[in-house]
């Protein structure tokens, strides 16, 4: 699928959206990704979901990668923070193109790769792309990283959004990456047609058996030019809300954490592609954090309803989870206020407090409560 990574756009250098810088997570230990992106290419079916098509001339061609790099290396350098560089091919099923097309590519990067100016390089692709013949080749050309198109491990859903291929092509996918040596990355979709919470739920359970190194997760958006379009304009596909979403996704980020699977995003990149495109579905720019807010909410409520009530609350958290707390515009500490009866509520960052967990203070003490111990 066409992917959005990362999460902190360092620059835009060229054409529509071919080339710009991304890093990773939060944490300075993930690599700064280049991603190049090939729009559609390689792609056999057209997935219900996705608006990608480009102009055969609008395909950045192999010969034209390193150039591109090598033009933006200057601002690579003062951007990046001593991580590892990444380059990463996007927007397509790389390993579905041609054979000797993808040497082409690969080969383009190899001086890069041997003066240093990279360190390795990632892909996207689909479940039932990835043989024994092509593994080797890729680990040939220096690609460490793999993102696989899972989307469902429901095979309805994925019959119903076009996408053909099989819960059982991401398992063997999965196994034969992890056994040549890959990292590997797995793309998962909510809402798309015949989705529902428990079927998203059961998809995070095979996930889980599955173990890959990290996860993406985007709610299904209906944008122009996507087939899903005409399905939405007729009135045969409904998006989630952005809160039935934000339900969805608290329930799964919590099965995750506790199963120690990173979600390296939530959401897709916010592009002005996007923007032009979007029509309808539960987008925002922030989606993690209105969910890691909503579990802060949670856990609030929580204290607050278990413990005595007074007329003020103190809450105590780790710094970086203070925004968490407040939530967007201060919203919930409004809620709270309202739902308790509360005239005021205070908040402190304590160091010392790990991330993810609420401390309340009441007569009789302190009381904390962490995320990963909330049930829903
Ligand atoms: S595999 Fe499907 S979602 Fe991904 S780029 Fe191709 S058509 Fe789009």
């Amino acid at each position: 699928m066409g992917i959005g990574t990362g999460v902190t756009v360092l620059g835009l250098f060229t054409g529509p959206s071919n080339l710009q810088f991304e890093m990773k997570g939060h944490m300075s230990t993930h690599p700064v990704i280049l991603p190049i992106f090939l729009p559609n290419l390689g792609c056999r079916e057209r997935c219900l979901f996705c608006n990608q098509r480009a102009a055969p001339e609008e395909l950045l061609s192999p010969s034209s990668v390193r150039g591109l790099i090598e033009t933006s290396s200057k601002a690579w350098m003062i951007d990046k923070k001593g991580g590892e560089k990444q380059i990463a091919f996007y927007g397509g099923s790389f390993t579905a193109i041609h054979r000797d097309d993808q040497v082409r590519y690969l080969r383009e990067l190899q001086p890069l790769l041997a003066s240093g100016l990279i360190d390795s390089i990632r892909l996207s692709t689909r479940p039932d792309a990835l043989g024994e013949e092509t593994l080797s080749l890729l680990k040939q050309y220096g690609v460490k990283t793999i993102e696989v198109g899972v989307q469902s491990m429901v095979d309805e859903v994925l019959f119903l959004s076009g996408r053909g291929h099989r819960a059982e092509d991401t398992v063997s996918a999965t196994s034969q990456l992890k056994q040549w040596g890959f990292e590997v990355g797995h793309h998962l979709m909510i809402g798309l047609p015949g989705d529902s919470c428990n079927r998203f739920l059961q998809t995070l359970d095979r996930i889980i058996e599955l173990k890959p190194d990290f996860v993406r997760i985007h709610p299904t958006l209906v944008l122009k030019g996507a087939p899903l379009e005409n399905l939405w304009r007729a009135g045969k596909y409904s998006p989630l809300s952005l809160d039935g979403a934000i339900q969805w996704l608290k329930k799964g980020v919590l099965k995750l954490e506790k199963a120690s699977i990173p979600v390296a995003r939530i959401g897709l990149q916010p592009t002005q592609e996007l923007e032009r495109d979007f029509l309808a579905g539960p987008y925002h720019p922030a989606l993690h954090q209105l969910i890691d807010s909503t579990l802060f909410f949670d856990m609030a409520k929580h204290l607050l309803q278990i413990h005595e009530k007074e007329s003020q609350a103190i809450f105590f958290c780790h710094p970086k989870d203070l925004s968490n707390l407040k939530g967007q515009r201060n919203e919930n500490i409004l809620k709270l206020k309202t739902h308790f009866n509360l005239n005021e509520i205070f908040i402190e960052g304590r160091e010392e407090l790990p991330r993810g967990t609420l401390r309340l203070k009441t007569q009789g003490g302190e009381v904390s409560v962490h995320r990963k111990s909330l049930v829903f």
